[in-house]
């Protein structure tokens, strides 16, 4: 038996209707903060992550799913959506259009992590950037919206941590004195942040395991080194949080795992989904990353939300979404006998019958291979129908058919030509 690969997984009815009610739902709250979507390939040139995510850290290092294609390409799944819009700006032009651009983006992102619940090889991210605008009101746009989503999928208590890394100009001083403060504790790091100590010192801050944590939480923060104008920010984008009533947490040791953030990064966490998933989403700005991939310096901002860990957050939370659930009608048709040339005419009504419910908007089903009666029944209360319309032999030579309503148990047998009539008379709550 062939199986799905490690780390991805199916989804089947009725799990699926979760995620369009999902994928909805953060539609709708992208539309009304006015942010269009933008569509873009899964595969991208490897050189762009590398460039831009960074070739010390860890999506690079390790969990990218890279390939070469018959011409000797060198291509990489998406393990994120950021650089991918980011280069869809650059090579669109639109830095020269309107500023600022918003969009979002929905769609899967392939990372090679060791799987467990809510982290996956192939897992959905739902993004938001936005392109040209360095005011920290941006900042405080991007968590609003997010916080937003969270709200309409019931999940109260959601937790914001910020931090503010510095541009360039106050990642020197900072950088030199995290790796004063690292060296001497050489030994008690682990092999990753022992290799990347000189070149990136920062992952250290971000790096997984017990004994960097437990270093790291004494290191210098980089809120001590930030130049005139990245403090300006920091204190403003606080000041709107206050403004606004949102509540956050200063975490000091929150620098992201992408190598392209400038001034603000931030996660919005969910405490009950446990400590190796709550992070809902996260986020930040990339002030250098358009004018990176060669086009003009344009500021931007943003975050990736998880999907599936919304999804299990919201299962555990105060709203769970409602997946499955009911048909409207469901049309039985037993087949003919002899005597009634097979039921050839019958048939045909209950095509042009069940056309006419799906064209006024109505979830109508029935019985392809024509079953006896009481298996349609049965299949009809499986549906969780609200209607039977039964076209029987007997009522059918009347040229009329019966209809059920299941929840309030009524039946009554009318011409055909008024079947849909008295569905419709009868509405939502026959
Ligand atoms: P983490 O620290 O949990 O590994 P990250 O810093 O790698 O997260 P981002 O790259 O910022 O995460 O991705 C944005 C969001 O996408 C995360 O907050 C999380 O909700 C989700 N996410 C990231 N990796 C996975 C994965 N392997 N499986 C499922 N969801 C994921
Ligand atoms: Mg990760």
């Amino acid at each position: 038996m062939i199986k799905s690969p490690r780390g991805t997984s199916d989804v089947l009815p009725p799990e699926s209707a979760k995620w369009i009610y999902l994928e909805g739902i953060v539609r709708e709250v992208a539309r009304r903060y006015n942010f269009d979507e933008i569509r873009l390939p899964t595969f991208e040139h490897s050189e762009l992550f590398s460039r831009t995510v960074g070739e010390t850290t860890d999506i690079v290092e390790k969990e990218m799913y890279t390939f070469k294609d018959k011409t000797g390409r060198d291509l990489t799944l998406r393990p994120e959506g950021t650089a991918g819009v980011a280069r869809a700006f650059v090579e669109h032009g639109m830095a020269s259009g309107p500023l600022p651009r918003k969009f979002y983006y929905l769609g899967s992102m392939f990372r090679y992590e060791r799987p467990q619940a809510g982290r996956y090889r192939e897992h959905r991210q739902f993004g938001v950037e936005i392109f040209g605008s360095p005011s920290p009101h941006s900042d405080v746009e991007v968590i609003t919206l997010a916080m937003d989503i969270a709200e309409e999928l019931g999940l109260t208590g959601t937790e914001l941590y910020i931090n503010s890394i510095g541009c360039p100009k106050c990642r020197g001083p900072y950088k030199e004195a995290l790796i004063a403060y690292l060296t001497p504790h050489i030994d008690e790091l682990c092999e990753d942040c022992r290799s990347r100590l000189t070149r990136n010192p920062l992952r250290a801050l971000d790096c997984k395991s017990e004994r960097c944590k437990a270093l790291v939480a004494g290191a210098p923060s980089s809120l001590d080194y930030l130049c005139g104008e990245c403090k300006e920010h920091w204190d403003r984008f606080r000041e709107i949080l206050t403004a606004v009533g949102i509540p956050y947490t200063v975490d000091k040791s929150l620098v992201r795992g992408l190598d392209y953030y400038t001034r603000t990064v931030f996660e919005l966490k969910w405490p009950p989904l446990g400590p190796a998933g709550s992070t809902l989403c996260g986020g930040g700005r990339y002030d250098g990353l358009v004018e990176q991939l060669g086009g003009p310096p344009v500021a931007g901002v943003g975050f990736g939300m998880g999907l599936e860990r919304m999804l299990l957050a919201n299962e555990k939370g105060e709203k769970p979404i409602q997946a499955g659930g009911e048909i409207d009608v469901f049309i039985v048709c037993p087949k003919g006998g002899e005597g009634e040339d097979k039921g050839f005419e019958r048939e045909a009504r209950l095509q042009e019958l069940a056309r006419a419910f799906r064209r006024k908007g109505l979830r109508c089903d029935f019985d392809p291979l024509q079953r006896s009666m009481k298996a349609q029944m049965k299949q009809a209360d499986r549906m969780n129908a609200r209607f039977v319309v039964i076209l029987g032999e007997d009522e059918f030579r009347s040229r009329s058919a019966s209809v059920r309503s299941m929840r309030h148990g009524w039946q009554k047998t009318v011409p055909i030509e008024e079947v849909l009539a008295t569905i419709e008379e009868a509405g939502q709550n026959g």
